[in-house]
């Protein structure tokens, strides 16, 4: 323990001395750490990255998530009383053995994780509890592939139900004749695969949503995603809709995440169809890219409010705190130096303008489309904000428009 560590939150019954541990110590863990640092939560974090990201503010341990036997011994080496993680892609029958073996304290829960992991099986946990989904329906052979293109139409999606991550996992099967390469393309038949209907979006929407122990969820601002090759370039918050699509789709992502138990902080991914219809494309249950606006763009950071709701502490406003908030993720352009050269010169144009914040994640190696930072915008207006954008990046503005 160190002097200033906090001990308790007395009146909410937060755990006294509480050790955060964190599967994972890339850029999440990273930002989580430093949240966690400014609330004087001490964090650790596995992860095997030698240099993982997150050792700027927490204490790292080699290993890996997915090792059953490294997390028991990080969860009892570093004392761990309140368990959480950074990425999805876990090992959960190694977390739910934790529980019982080290009776440590699981946020959000084993079974979450367990069902968002697997594609599938959050569609139809989401099905069930009556939340808007594309249609979608399991693959286990060509039959079903056939079977699907005459039920669904052309295109429509094919996708790994796990690991799936920027887009890879994923195959639009335009004809009957794609058929064979998108099933060999997932992995094949056995890998596990699903199909979804084509949603003819005509904006990606994303809303960050925080639940308490007691399972009471609090939604942020609605955001607009825009993507690059599968990847998250720009997010826009308030989102440019009308007032009832940005209360109906909040609402819609409150619902998925009450139907969830544990606590944390919460991505919904969302489509917006033509109509105004709003359909939840995935959950991921975690921080997540579409929040990092929160850092500067809200009273409580999506971070901070993962820290408070995993310790059981009251949760922060989640309402901006100017009128609009744009993010732009500093995606590798190149490798190597020349790639650091491209990202600090837009770092550089970023430090001239006012309302513009750098947030860099000290990453190891620069390769093309790694996330390596990012650059958040707040301004009074949108106009105001998206002219600021247009200093920075003058593509991230045309896909706003
Ligand atoms: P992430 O990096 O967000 O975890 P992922 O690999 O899990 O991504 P998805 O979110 O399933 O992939 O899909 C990636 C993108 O593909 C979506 O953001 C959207 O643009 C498109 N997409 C996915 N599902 C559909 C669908 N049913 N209809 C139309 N487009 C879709
Ligand atoms: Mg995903
Ligand atoms: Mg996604």
């Amino acid at each position: 323990m160190q002097q200033g560590d906090v001990t308790s939150v007395s009146s909410t019954g937060a755990p006294r001395s509480a050790v955060l541990g964190v599967l994972g110590g890339g850029q999440l863990g990273r930002m989580m750490a430093l949240a966690a640092a400014n609330l004087g939560v001490r964090m650790k974090c596995l992860d095997p990255t030698p240099d993982a990201p997150a050792a700027v503010a927490a204490e790292h341990m080699e290993g890996h998530f997915r090792d059953a036997q490294a997390i028991e011994d990080f969860v009892k080496s570093k004392g761990v009383d309140v368990l959480t993680m950074e990425i999805e892609h876990i090992n959960t029958d190694a977390l739910m053995q934790a529980a019982k073996d080290v009776k440590v304290d699981i946020e959000p829960s084993p079974e979450t994780i367990r069902v968002i992991q697997d594609k599938f099986a959050q569609k139809q946990h989401f099905a069930a509890a009556g939340v808007p989904l594309p249609e979608f329906r399991n693959i286990k052979c060509r039959g079903c592939m056939e079977a699907t293109g005459k039920a669904f139409g052309y295109p429509f999606m094919l996708k790994a139900k796990r690991l799936a991550y920027d887009g890879k996992g994923n195959y639009v099967v335009k004809t009957e004749a794609d058929i064979d390469a998108a099933a060999a393309a997932l992995g094949g038949y056995e890998a596990g695969l699903y199909a979804e209907k084509f949603a003819p979006f005509v904006k990606e929407l994303a809303v960050m949503v925080v639940r308490n122990r007691d399972g009471g969820v609090v939604s942020y601002p609605l955001v607009e995603t825009i993507h690059k090759n599968n990847i998250c370039h720009v997010t826009e918050a308030p989102a440019d809709v009308p007032p009832a699509v940005q209360a109906n789709a909040r609402a819609v992502a409150e619902k998925a995440i009450a139907c969830l138990s544990g606590a944390g902080i919460f991505g919904v991914e969302m489509f917006l169809l033509g109509d105004g219809t709003i359909l939840l494309n995935e959950v991921a249950p975690r921080p997540h890219n579409s929040g990092h606006y929160t850092m500067d763009g809200c009273v409580t950071s999506q971070f901070e409010n993962h820290v408070r709701a995993v310790l059981g502490w009251p949760l922060g406003e989640t309402r901006l705190n100017a009128g609009c908030a744009i993010m732009l993720n500093l995606l590798g352009e190149a490798d190597g130096d020349e790639g650091v050269r491209i990202a600090h010169e837009t770092m550089a144009k970023a430090y001239t303008i006012p309302g513009a914040k750098v947030h860099w994640y000290g990453k190891d190696g620069m390769k093309v489309g790694r996330k390596v930072g990012h650059i958040n915008i707040v301004a009074n207006t949108r106009e105001e904000a998206r002219a600021k954008l247009a200093q920075l990046d003058a593509g991230g503005l045309a896909s706003l428009q």
